[in-house]
């Protein structure tokens, strides 16, 4: 093979396409991983600043029987801590430390709607219904990275049991599809109840999604020395296995019938096979297609138009803070990944109806009228707070503590400001907002003690990893996914009409997040060694 032609290249160096490249070097196919980012991980990554140490992307990562077992199957050890999770409204904070604590969160709602007992009572039911569920789907470890040939204790004592309960449950699950708002209207009056129950989550998240989230709490583990350890461990495997990692390097043409990609100066390298683990909508824009077979041709049309009218899901706005306080007076309040809202009054159509008004009518609205719809969005809104110091102390200097204040965000406002020329008065008055309210209500200790003040806004993300719509878990939630969304076909996500590409990641399969990356980063993965085998065969 010539220098720059190998078995399988790998477009995109986040948490898929390094499990792509981790399983394919371990067979021995020569690899090469291409990330147009000087560090690999994507939206799982960290940087120090100051002294002070920062998870850019997820802030902890849920196992899902996923992550453990991927990590096991390829003997990577990482050490990794608990971490755990603390809800706040107002002035009352619970820690989420087991299912008991249902309890809890039960009389923390109750004592902020108590006209509302009864249909409290009924969404709990719900949430139980849905953790049991919970439990027979992360129930066992995916049978993905799971070597079942030889592991027959693990066939006969857990797969087999297993499998009858998770056919009836992905049955149950795919009939709470519908989106988590419409459904708690149909339980729950009080709009604001409602809001403190769901308003963290992304636009139409399907209830079961949503609702599953008491599960995921007691889930969430963090990696000693920050979310980076997991790309990290990846790719010093890929590397000890022999695949090839090129950093800096952005793919801007893919010729899909000579199986070769254009980096951005102009080098080109040559493929049997391509995953494309980065956005999708970057690929069906830069794919030549031409001279395919017109029965490919007319397929990558259909999906290319179909990709392209979709949008993605919704992206987040981060705060990133270093205190001059020590780490004990935060560990007072609450843990380190926190959720807090600091009224009980709730968003309604702040983020909703009159959003789409301001950006429906944008030309004319005054500066004046966004910043006050700013002042009420951050009043009212929930944030999610992480403190990689309250999970592994070494991660900040001494006596001090580093936090991140995070919370849902449209890119299309961030957008139009930027064009308008004012996106860095309009960061700084974001940033002003957010402080007030949580030092206001939650950490006083913010109001005189920061020492370092930065945020990271959709457009950024969009520029870091090359995200449509600076999205986070890859498409919206809308009726028509351009992409596989149940769970009983997720094998089929990783394909594309081309043969010799295949596609993984967060905008592969709907819902996304890392453990859906992992997996379809693995099905694809294994969908090329077994092509590759074959053909050897033949
Ligand atoms: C603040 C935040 C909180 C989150 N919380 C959670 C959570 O609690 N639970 C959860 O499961 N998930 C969470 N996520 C989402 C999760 O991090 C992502 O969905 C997941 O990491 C996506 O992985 P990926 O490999 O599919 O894509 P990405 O991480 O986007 O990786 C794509 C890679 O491709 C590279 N690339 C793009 N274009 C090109 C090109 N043309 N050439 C070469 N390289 C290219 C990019 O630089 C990037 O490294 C969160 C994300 C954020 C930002």
């Amino acid at each position: 093979m010539s220098e720059n032609r190998y078995n399988t290249i790998i477009v995109g160096g986040g948490i898929a396409g390094l499990t792509s490249a981790a399983y394919l070097s371990r067979e021995g196919h020569k690899i090469l991983l291409i990330e147009k980012n000087r560090e690999c991980g994507g939206l799982v990554n960290s940087f120090t600043r100051d002294g002070f140490h920062f998870d850019s992307g997820v802030r902890a990562l849920i196992d899902a029987g996923i992550i453990f077992p991927m990590l096991k199957d390829l003997g990577i050890e990482l050490e990794v801590v608990k971490s755990p999770v603390s809800l706040g409204l107002q002035n009352e904070i619970i820690n989420i430390d087991s299912i008991d604590s249902l309890l809890k969160y039960r009389e923390l709602l109750i004592q902020f709607f108590p006209e509302s007992e009864g249909e409290i009572d009924d969404v709990l039911k719900v949430i139980r219904k849905i953790m049991k569920h919970m439990d027979v789907l992360y129930g066992i470890e995916n049978p993905l990275f799971k070597d079942l040939k030889r592991d027959r204790t693990y066939v006969f004592k857990k797969l087999l049991p297993w499998l009858p309960k998770f056919i009836f449950t992905v049955g149950k699950i795919n009939r709470m599809n519908m989106p988590v708002e419409d459904y708690l209207k149909t339980i729950v009056k009080n709009p604001s109840l409602r809001d403190m129950i769901s308003q963290h989550f992304f636009k139409n998240t399907p209830t079961f999604f949503a609702l599953s989230y008491f599960s995921l709490y007691l889930d969430y583990f963090y990696p000693k020395g920050g979310v980076e350890k997991l790309p990290e461990a990846l790719k010093n495997k890929i590397i000890e296995c022999g695949g090839e990692i090129k950093t800096e390097t952005k793919i801007i043409e893919v010729v899909a019938d000579k199986c070769l990609l254009k980096d951005q100066n102009n080098i080109t390298y040559q493929y049997d096979n391509l995953i494309w683990a980065a956005d999708l909508k970057t690929f069906y824009k830069i794919a030549e297609t031409e001279r395919l077979l017109p029965k490919i041709k007319t397929k990558f049309e259909d999906i290319k138009n179909n990709i392209l009218k979709n949008r993605g899901g919704d992206s987040v706005f981060s705060l990133f803070l270093g205190v001059d306080e020590p780490l004990e007076s935060f560990r007072k309040i609450a843990y380190g990944h926190f959720f807090y809202t600091p009224t009980k009054i709730g968003l309604g159509e702040t983020h909703r109806e009159e959003l789409d008004y301001l950006l429906t009518n944008f030309e004319k609205v005054e500066k004046e009228e966004v910043l006050t719809w700013l002042d009420k969005f951050t009043r009212l809104n929930t944030y999610e707070i992480s403190i990689p110091g309250l999970k592994d102390p070494e991660l900040v200097p001494p006596g001090k503590t580093g936090i991140t204040i995070s919370f849902l965000a449209e890119y299309e406002l961030f957008n139009k400001i930027q064009k308008a020329g004012w996106l860095d008065e309009f960061i700084s008055e974001l940033e002003n907002r957010v402080l007030s309210v949580i030092s206001d209500s939650v950490y006083p200790m913010l109001k005189d003690k920061i020492i370092a003040r930065f945020s990271f806004t959709p457009l950024s993300i969009e520029n870091r990893v090359g995200s449509s719509e600076g999205a986070i878990t890859g498409w919206s939630f809308q009726k028509s996914m351009p992409v596989i969304n149940k769970i009983q076909i997720a094998d089929r996500s990783v394909l594309t009409p081309v043969p010799a590409i295949y596609q993984a990641g967060q905008w592969a399969y709907s819902p996304a997040g890392v453990p859906m990356a992992i997996l379809t980063g693995k099905l694809a993965a294994d969908r090329v060694i077994k092509k590759m085998k074959k053909l050897r065969k033949t």
